[in-house]
């Protein structure tokens, strides 16, 4: 992938312009941890690039990034820019294409995404960003106050790369994020949420949720659950805990969050309940309770019927036992039997079945 990725940047100086690896894949590559998504940035202008590679695209004309795929890889470059006057806290107002590398890193986050390498793999490294990865410190390039003014996304980001790889926070980060943690509420839910749910699948979740309630992130983020979290594989399971809805879902995701929330309050090896809402929501809700994952499957398993089709006995039977047309009522016999199968009141046997519902369905 690195051989490759100098390739692109020695096509780039080929057309007469300087390129360089920028930001994750450096900092990454540095780290020994492999990454996908690599960032190049460079002087030659959009247009210029859409020249140099026939298959090159503009995804978000707005931001000038071009998009080109080789081998499979993604890889997103980016003309050297400057970005003015941040009206909202959220997007630059204007982007200025600039000629100088060390301007276009001044924008940048943090010292260790400022870290940059050429086509014959010489680091270029600015702003120290080498020292503090050693240090294992994230601290802002240039002042942290201007930083988390100018777009609070990276309070959150600041988070999310300490959590990732166990770094600390400047003390100059800390008490700037304190200072500027209110305007989080200019940044939309989605932009949070993907920071969010980047903190929350790393291994070190634990260390993220430290930091941000260390930082008293919770009142700004509008999650007050955030102490409450339990550590649990599943990212809906997390969010039914924080039980934060004002953050985007699929709909798909809103409804696997209600009905963890739901399993919560149950008994997660009750064979009812666990046959209603099946393994996938209850084993989450049980890892939250701290219940193994591993009873909660066993128990499934043993269940006598896993889905209605399993119960032996057919519509034609029931029908003829009560000697009635078919009706509604043919419903709430088979929510009885499968409650009182599942409690094994009666055994799943055809003739057993029938002489059941005849015995105690009568008047359904
Ligand atoms: P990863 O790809 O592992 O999430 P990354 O550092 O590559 O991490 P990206 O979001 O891909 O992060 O951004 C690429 C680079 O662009 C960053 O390394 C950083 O230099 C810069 N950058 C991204 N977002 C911001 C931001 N909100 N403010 C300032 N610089 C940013
Ligand atoms: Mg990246």
């Amino acid at each position: 992938m690195l051989e490759d990725s100098l390739k692109i940047l020695e096509r780039i100086n080929q057309a007469g312009y300087s390129a360089y690896l920028v930001g994750g894949f450096v900092r990454d590559y540095f780290l020994g941890i492999e990454s996908n998504d690599i960032d190049i940035c460079t002087n030659a202008k959009p247009k210029e690039l859409l020249e140099i590679f026939e298959n090159a695209k503009i995804p978000k004309e707005d931001y000038g990034a071009v998009t080109i795929y080789y081998k499979n890889v993604r890889y997103e470059i980016t003309t050297f820019r400057k970005e003015v006057r941040y009206r909202d806290c959220r997007h630059p107002e204007e982007i200025i294409y600039i000629n100088s590398l060390e301007e276009d890193l001044i924008r940048r986050d943090f010292t260790i995404n400022t870290l940059c390498m050429d086509s014959a793999g010489n680091i270029i490294d600015l702003f120290q960003g080498e020292d503090d990865l050693e240090h294992k410190i994230i601290k802002t390039v240039g002042n942290s106050y201007q930083k988390f003014s100018e777009d609070a996304l990276r309070i959150l980001r600041a988070v999310r790369f300490a959590a990732k790889l166990h770094f600390s926070l400047d003390s100059e980060v800390i008490e700037a994020i304190k200072d500027t943690k209110h305007l989080l509420k200019n940044i939309s839910y989605q932009r949070k949420k993907e920071e969010l749910d980047k903190i929350f699948t790393c291994s070190n979740i634990k260390y993220g949720i430290e930091l941000l309630l260390g930082l008293g992130l919770e009142n700004d983020l509008e999650i007050p659950n955030l102490s409450k979290i339990t550590y649990t594989d599943s990212l809906v399971g997390i969010w039914a805990v924080l039980d934060s809805f004002q953050y985007p879902f699929t709909n798909n995701e809103k409804k696997l969050i209600t009905s963890i929330q739901e399993a919560l309050i149950h008994d997660n090896l009750d064979p009812y309940y666990l046959y209603l809402n099946g393994l996938y929501v209850n084993s989450v809700a049980a890892s939250i309770k701290g219940i193994s994952n591993n009873v909660v499957a066993e128990t499934y398993a043993r269940l006598p019927i896993h889905n209605r089709g399993d119960l032996k006995v057919h519509t034609n039977d029931l029908v003829k036992a009560f000697n009635r047309k078919p009706g509604p009522y043919l419903k709430g016999v088979y929510e009885r039997l499968e409650r009182d199968v599942l409690y094994e009141r009666v055994q799943n046997e055809q003739k057993t079945l029938i002489q059941y519902c005849m015995d105690n369905y009568q008047e359904v």
